[in-house]
């Protein structure tokens, strides 16, 4: 699933090819063709995104709510784009580009209330400006487990499943810890190893959990098998014990419970 960094990174992007012209709006497929009515043709002010959530704003108020969910994917085109194949939901054509959606969770037109309601949903995201001490009190608050805590999006908005084990792995941090047991000390490392990670993403279009003094080499030329220190891995990389894999807010956690204890 695409974590939070995907989001922006593919805002900024669709912001860059699309807004500030007239754009049209199908539905190939045929699921979304009656909302496209209402925004296409018309200019697009703006993308942007909240957490896991994208938000194409076009002129006269009207808003395309997209949410990638599990399966959810864009392919970008030149303008005109090819004929479509496969289950295209939307299809955007601007001038210069156009770009395809397939299989989303949500898409569809809402107004800007509705988009309030949403991002009212939200916790702090960290990629937007939210705040270090909103996410802690979050957290403290609750006696769920921290590796739980941090999938929930009204905890900490944009965070999935890679981030959650690469992070927990970096602060060194049992992903069983109620997060009102966390002290302060372990808080501060864990948000600073969340807002790396996610910067780094969003800066290269995918998760990348390791340094580059680690890698031994520049980010941008990590092969796409070394990105993780933990998220799928069977050894650890650093104490060369078996990684474990346990359910943890519905969905699988990678971790060593020898470096996180
Ligand atoms: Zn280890």
């Amino acid at each position: 699933m695409p974590e939070g960094h995907k989001t922006h990174f593919l805002a900024r992007a669709h912001h860059e090819l699309l807004a500030g012209e007239g754009v049209k709006v199908t539905s190939p497929q045929g699921r979304f063709r009656t909302e496209a009515r209402k925004v296409s043709r018309r200019y697009l002010d703006s993308v942007s995104a909240s957490g896991k959530h994208l938000f194409y704003e076009f002129e006269g108020g009207a808003i395309v709510h997209v949410h990638l969910g599990r399966y959810g994917k864009f392919r970008q085109h030149p303008s005109p784009p090819p004929k479509p194949v496969g289950q295209i939901r939307m299809r955007m054509i601007g001038p210069a580009a156009s770009i395809d959606l397939t299989g989303p969770t949500t898409c569809r037109v809402i107004d800007a209330e509705i988009q309030q309601e949403v991002v009212n949903r939200l916790g702090p995201d960290p990629l937007a400006g939210g705040r270090k001490l909103d996410v802690w009190k979050n957290i403290t608050q609750s006696g769920q487990p921290i590796g739980a805590l941090l999938l929930d999006q009204s905890v900490v908005a944009g965070v999935g499943n890679i981030f959650r084990a690469e992070i927990l792995f970096e602060a060194g941090l049992d992903p069983q810890i109620p997060g009102s047991s966390l002290s302060q000390e372990s808080f501060d490392q864990l948000w600073k190893s969340l807002k790396r990670m996610m910067t780094v993403g969003l800066k290269y279009g995918k998760i990348i959990a390791v340094t580059a003094s680690e890698a031994g080499m520049p980010l941008a030329k990590v092969p796409e098998d070394q990105r993780f220190r933990v998220y799928g891995q069977t050894e650890c990389r650093r104490c060369c014990t078996p990684i474990s894999s346990v359910e943890v807010g519905a969905r699988r956690l990678y971790h060593c419970k020898h470096c996180q204890s």
